[in-house]
């Protein structure tokens, strides 16, 4: 049988639509073998996603995608075959908990001043134990009329600068790709391009990357073509990176972004897979 991986995804753990249960049986029902969840910054959905891969007969790889803050940028780390239990990591999860409910708190704010109100209880109800997300403040604007489209509410209220942002200092970079690999997985730099870094900024960003332990980068995802497959299978060969290949995905209503549907990883790449026993 040959092998398909899928390194990134996410569950209702975090800002995905899906249970970690559903996620695990879409990902079988799409032929995915073995399968991370890479929930933003916690690790509950883990449990039972195992259950339900024992259940459909998948790998499952214990996973996490961090946020993280390096030079006053935020870059996501994926951690692949993490102990979730290893003490600094969890404890690095409640802090984010806490931190995203605080931001979560001052993003409502912001959109009160906007005369946009109960956006607070509205995604608190809505992630319930899961991490609150922008992705939940997205689908809020989106229900209540005041964007058309996900994007839109990023791209007016959401993203960088716009009215309802609030800049966030993250864990810093080096001590999350520490906490993964002291809990002995492998640090991934996920969605490379998504930074919008120009070449050198890439150079330094991944030099202290690898500096601080850092073993892999995302050189396949959901959206890439096959030029930017290139461009960072070069960045992986240059920094002595494994590569990964994640779909990033988060939710069925989503056409363009499918469990397991991901191009190859280029030949001349180490996978990141053969560093995970
Ligand atoms: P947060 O980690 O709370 O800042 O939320 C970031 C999440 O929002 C990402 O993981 C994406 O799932 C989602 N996101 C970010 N930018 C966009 C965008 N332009 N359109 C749709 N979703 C986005
Ligand atoms: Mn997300
Ligand atoms: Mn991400
Ligand atoms: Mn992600």
């Amino acid at each position: 049988m040959t092998e398909n991986y899928d390194l990134h995804c996410h569950s209702t753990a975090s800002d995905g639509a899906l249970s970690p249960t559903a996620v695990v049986q879409r990902a079988h029902e799409c032929g995915v073998t073995s399968l991370a969840l890479t929930d933003h910054d916690t690790v509950s959905g883990l449990n039972e996603a195992q259950a339900a891969a024992d259940t459909a007969g998948i790998k499952l790889i214990p996973g996490i995608e961090l946020s993280t803050s390096w030079q006053n940028k935020c870059f996501h780390i994926v951690g692949l075959g993490i102990d979730p239990a290893y003490p600094p990591l969890a404890e690095a999860t409640r802090n984010l908990q806490t931190m995203r409910i605080e931001r979560a708190e001052k993003i409502a704010a912001k959109l009160e001043k906007k005369r946009i109100p109960g956006a607070l209880e509205a995604v608190k109800k809505a992630a319930g134990d899961g991490m609150i997300t922008r992705t939940h403040f997205a689908d809020f604007l989106l229900s209540q009329f005041h964007v058309s489209t996900q994007q839109e509410a990023f791209d007016r209220y959401l993203g960088a600068g716009k009215a309802a942002f609030v800049p966030t200092t993250w864990s810093d970079m080096e001590l999350a790709v520490s906490w993964i690999t002291g809990s002995g997985g492998v640090a991934v730099l996920a969605h490379p391009l998504r930074y919008k870094l120009t070449a050198s900024w890439m150079k330094r960003l991944l030099a202290a990357f690898k500096e601080a332990g850092g073993q892999g980068i995302e050189v396949v995802t959901g959206r890439y073509n096959s030029d930017e497959i290139k461009l960072v299978a070069g960045y992986a060969t240059r920094f002595e990176l494994t590569g990964s290949v994640g779909s990033d995905f988060h939710n069925p209503a989503n056409q363009w972004v499918e469990l397991g549907r991901l191009a190859p990883l280029p030949e001349s790449i180490k996978p990141v897979w053969e560093l995970l026993n």
